[in-house]
């Protein structure tokens, strides 16, 4: 699913829906409906608040999304293994790392890279905007990479060696991926739909989010906020997944490890975000610092791969074995 005429049947217009002519087309796209599933899901309450449209046509107009959208359809196992052959699947640079990813960072998916500070996530993340713009012969999708960056961690300067390091024009590196600074959880969390724009327009099979929590976890400060911070999480992450379905684009997000006793995830080696995280990652990487420039990658949680470790290395030319 790699050409746009693949993708073009894959996304259908917020038009095609039955009901929805374009003044009704214009009011969901000025509310922010600008996709079918995101109608398909709504509730009527909702939707006709964010609209003004009146509740017995917001029901139908999300009936006549469900219908599209393939809502609550069952798919026999040979669809989804159709579905399957269209996961594309990134270089990280290290054939170790490829390995225990199953061949690389795939498409359709969230692979979450959680450790400590300067255990290498963010190289991860900035390794792999580069990788997918490789010919899919090396390793990668000839695709464009979004980055949300929320640390401010984002190195140009780092870019033009990682591409050097895999023998690619740094400027041609450099325009095929787009930065995105987000402030604060909520700008994080609406950039998503900025993604999805720049998924119309180019060739996007990569969407960083880095970090995924950092913001999070220093907004919603104490017992009383947690459900709250949760939710908000919950939203972000399952906007994300659909992001990875809709495009077929890798989703690689970054988390942290509560460095003390957090009050509510008590072990100091757990990512934080807590079940929200863990159950709607693909792939949860644990990354160790080892020695000179050595990192330990251990799989964590997958839906088809064994519990097991790869070992990179991070050197000026960015990730080898
Ligand atoms: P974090 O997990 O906090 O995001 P980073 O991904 O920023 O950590 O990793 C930082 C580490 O990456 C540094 O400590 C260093 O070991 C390595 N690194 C970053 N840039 C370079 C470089 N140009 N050459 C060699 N190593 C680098
Ligand atoms: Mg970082």
């Amino acid at each position: 699913m790699t050409d746009t005429n693949d993708e073009e049947s894959f996304e259908q217009n917020v038009e095609d829906i039955p009901g929805v002519g374009p003044a009704i087309a214009d009011k969901l796209m000025d509310a922010g409906y600008t996709e079918i599933m995101a109608i398909a899901t709504e509730s009527p309450t909702t939707l006709a608040e964010m609209t003004g449209i009146g509740d017995s046509q917001a029901k139908k107009i999300i009936a006549g999304a469900k219908k599209m959208a393939n809502v609550g359809q069952f798919l026999t196992g040979t669809e989804l293994a159709e579905r399957r052959t269209s996961v594309g699947k990134i270089t990280t640079g290290s054939e170790s790392l490829n390995e225990l990813l199953g061949g690389g960072v795939e498409t359709q998916a969230i692979t979450e890279f959680y450790g400590e500070f300067g255990s290498g996530k963010t190289q991860l993340g900035l390794q792999v905007a580069v990788t997918v713009q490789l010919p899919e012969d090396k390793g990668g999708l000839k695709g464009h990479a979004i980055i949300i960056d929320t640390e401010n961690t984002f190195r140009p300067e780092r870019i033009v060696q990682i591409a050097e390091g895999v023998d690619m024009d740094p400027q041609e590196a450099l325009s095929r991926i787009h930065v995105g600074r987000a402030y604060n959880s909520h700008q994080q969390t609406l950039m998503v739909d900025k993604a999805r724009e720049l998924a119309k327009q180019f060739p996007v099979r990569l969407l960083v989010v880095d970090s995924l929590t950092a913001a999070f976890r220093a907004e919603y400060v104490g017992r009383g906020t947690l459900a709250d911070r949760q939710q908000k999480l919950n939203k972000h992450m399952h906007d994300l997944s659909r992001f990875g379905d809709l495009y077929n684009s890798a989703v690689l997000v970054t988390n942290q490890v509560s460095a003390k006793p957090d009050a509510f995830f008590g072990d100091p080696t757990r990512p934080i975000g807590g079940h929200i995280v863990g159950h709607t990652s693909t792939f949860r990487i644990y990354l160790r610092k080892s020695k000179a420039g050595k990192r330990v990658c251990r799989l964590v949680d997958s839906p088809n791969l064994p519990e097991n470790e790869a070992i990179i290395t991070i050197s000026e030319k960015g990730i080898h074995d």
